[in-house]
């Protein structure tokens, strides 16, 4: 494999110096050098709208931005490949997953092509430091490899005592085992990914005129047993109340799940899904596309609550984050 940094020095050939001084940016860049290359237009409005990134020089003109150097558990940054010659192959990996990318096709029209990738921090993710490692190829078949190291803080998470119906804190065999069968169904869906962006845009809160819930990441301790943590954002709203889709894509399950109650699952590609649950109706099938804000069904009680909300999940490669930062990352979406 041969590299060659963005003065046309190969790796090979420059030795111990381009070890330390120039593959050391070349090869990994770690989170020590966010935003290195202060230039005169950062200090523009444009660039100050999009200072937070991260930004990791990979050589060759190719650049790695990350939406935050670091973030805590639940956590969803945006994870950006700038290129001024077209990529194959761009992927990623973090912690043990492969982290699929997308090409952002409008921007390719700049001469600037962009490849994107979500990066979802579990909100059980132990906190400390891991590496996000990328790689492509270029036209020549080049290798292109670059690397950031993300800082993953505790998330402060409240614990929160709650009664619920006996039976869901201790059901019985016939109960758990459809419990297990829904987790199994359920680890197999967000296990896919579907090598497509299904979504235009923005993604919404699923309540018209909502913009905020809680709950996400909280510590649950049910009729006195400490339970495991809480998934989804929940949004308290009358029974009958419509669900709309948070973005286009596909539902890959319409069903009555053990917990959940009535629930819908949008696969929306990439490895990103959202989920609906505790509906008292469900108005789409599995299998069907739908829009961003298609009503999903409505608002109900089913399944194990305290009472009427709707809980809303997002799981992006496996990882269960805070589904309102997909719509807080809107601007951003918005103009690929
Ligand atoms: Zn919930």
């Amino acid at each position: 494999m041969r590299f060659t940094n963005s003065l046309g020095i190969s790796a090979a050939r420059c030795g111990i110096v381009c070890a330390a001084l120039l593959c050391a940016t070349r090869f990994l860049a770690t989170a020590a050098q966010p935003g290195t290359a202060q230039t005169k237009q950062q200090t523009s409005r444009k660039a100050v709208a999009t200072s937070t990134w991260s930004k990791y020089d990979c050589g060759d003109g190719v650049e790695l931005r990350v939406s935050a150097a670091s973030a805590s558990q639940g956590s969803l940054l945006l994870v950006e490949v700038r290129s001024g010659k077209p990529l194959t192959a761009v992927a990623g990996s973090w912690t043990d997953k492969d982290i699929p990318f997308w090409q952002a096709n409008a921007a390719a029209a700049k001469g600037t092509y962009r490849w994107r990738a979500f990066l979802g921090l579990d909100l059980e993710l132990a906190a400390g430091e891991y590496k996000l490692s990328v790689s492509g190829k270029s036209d020549a078949g080049e290798a292109v490899a670059c690397a950031a190291t993300i800082g993953v803080r505790a998330g402060k998470f409240a614990t929160e005592k709650l009664t619920v119906a006996p039976n869901f804190v201790e059901p019985n065999p016939e109960q758990l085992a459809k419990a297990q069968e829904d987790g199994r169904k359920l680890r197999e869906i967000f296990a896919t990914v579907t090598p497509e962006t299904l979504w235009t845009g923005r993604f919404r809160v699923p309540l018209d005129g909502v913009k905020t819930g809680g709950n996400f990441g909280k510590r649950r301790v049910l009729n006195g047993h400490p339970n495991s943590p809480h998934t989804g954002v929940d949004f308290p709203a009358p029974t009958g109340t419509p669900v709309h889709a948070a973005q286009r894509g596909r539902v890959v399950l319409a069903e009555l799940l053990y917990y959940s109650g009535n629930t819908v699952v949008v696969d929306h590609g990439w490895g990103v899904y959202t989920l609906y649950g505790h509906f008292s109706e469900i108005d789409v099938k599995s299998g069907e596309m739908v829009d961003s804000g298609a009503i999903l069904g409505k608002v109900g009680a089913t399944g194990r609550v305290t009472g009427p909300h709707l809980h809303w999940g997002l799981t992006v490669d496996r990882a269960r984050v805070n589904a309102l930062q997909i719509v807080a990352l809107g601007k951003e979406l918005a103009a690929e």
